[in-house]
């Protein structure tokens, strides 16, 4: 009875594996065709705001993917996949192509792009960067890059070079979901980033969790010892975005200020912003 139960677990477990291979199959097939055809992708951005004053200082750049059948599809369905599949420098580029076109007409300061870790490691990556840049005829102060921990583990010569490179080109770098990976004192010396950001999961636990609390007080403190810029992710409550004004972390991002909207609408909101400022 064990034995016929037992292989029956095995074969329908086959059996949801050999779907779950055919199901990321089919998402890299159309994935190809959205990247060569140039439909289906989209980037919405999530504004960042001073902490101090009601400003938008810039924003996040975060693809989606409108599936012909699927719907649309947020990154943590296909990035993976892109990785895996060899599509994500194609898709990278598309990325960066975009917002740094929104950025060039709009009047953000700056745009924030996620880069994958296997994008980052292409030894070519920091000049496609430059080349993009001059292209389109934009500063690189307007061009911040959002990386995350993992990266600075592999003690990568060629990673360090791309790096400085992009730092001393004048271009910001950010490092993303600080604080659930790896990332030592050391590390951050030897990089060197110009802002943390501080993982939504530390920020959803403040006011609730004090060992939260003083955990993101010292991540506001390492910063600015090392002259990083600090930002909150996933703000979502008033109790929260008091909290983080009060220990000075620098910028403030959140549903609570506002979701991932499209240019458009940006656009609107950083005008209302400069008039609750103005007024
Ligand atoms: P991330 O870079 O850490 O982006 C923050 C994610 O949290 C976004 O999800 C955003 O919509 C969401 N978020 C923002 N505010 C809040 C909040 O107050 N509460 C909650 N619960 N969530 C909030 P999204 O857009 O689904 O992106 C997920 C991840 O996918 C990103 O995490 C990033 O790692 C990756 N990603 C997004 N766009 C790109 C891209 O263009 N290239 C690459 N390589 N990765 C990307
Ligand atoms: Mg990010
Ligand atoms: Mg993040
Ligand atoms: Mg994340």
């Amino acid at each position: 009875e064990a034995k016929a139960s037992g292989r029956n677990r095995v074969e329908v477990f086959a059996g949801e594996l050999d779907q779950i291979v055919r199901e990321r199959r089919s998402i890299e097939i159309d994935l190809r065709t959205a990247l060569h055809d140039g439909t289906g992708l989209n980037l919405v951005y999530q504004p960042i705001f001073s902490s101090q004053s009601a400003r938008i200082l810039g924003a996040e750049a975060l693809v989606r993917w409108d599936h012909p059948t699927k719907g649309r599809l947020s990154p943590d369905v296909f990035i993976n996949i892109a990785e895996e599949r060899g599509l994500i420098d194609n898709l990278g580029l598309w990325v960066l192509r975009e917002a740094i076109g929104f950025v060039k007409h709009s009047t953000l300061p700056w745009v924030a792009v996620n880069v994958s870790p296997v994008q980052f490691r292409d030894p070519r990556f920091a000049d496609e960067v430059f080349a993009l840049l001059k292209d389109l005829a934009v500063t690189p102060e307007r061009l911040e890059l959002e990386i995350t921990e993992g990266l600075l583990l592999q003690n990568s010569q060629s990673v360090q070079h791309t790096l400085r490179r992009l730092r001393q080109h004048g271009i910001r770098v950010a490092l993303d979901d600080f604080g659930t990976g790896y990332s030592s004192i050391s590390y951050l010396r030897t990089y060197g980033v110009d802002k943390l950001k501080i993982d939504q999961s530390f920020v959803a636990q403040m006011g609730i969790d004090m060992e939260v609390d003083s955990i993101v007080r010292s991540i506001i403190d390492l910063a600015r010892a090392m002259r990083m810029k600090v930002t909150a992710e996933g703000v979502e409550t008033e109790q929260q975005r008091t909290a983080l004004t009060d220990l000075a972390c620098d910028q403030l991002q959140g549903y609570l200020l506002s979701r991932p909207v499209t240019a458009d609408r940006l656009e609107e909101l950083i005008e209302e912003a400069d008039w609750a400022k103005a007024g």
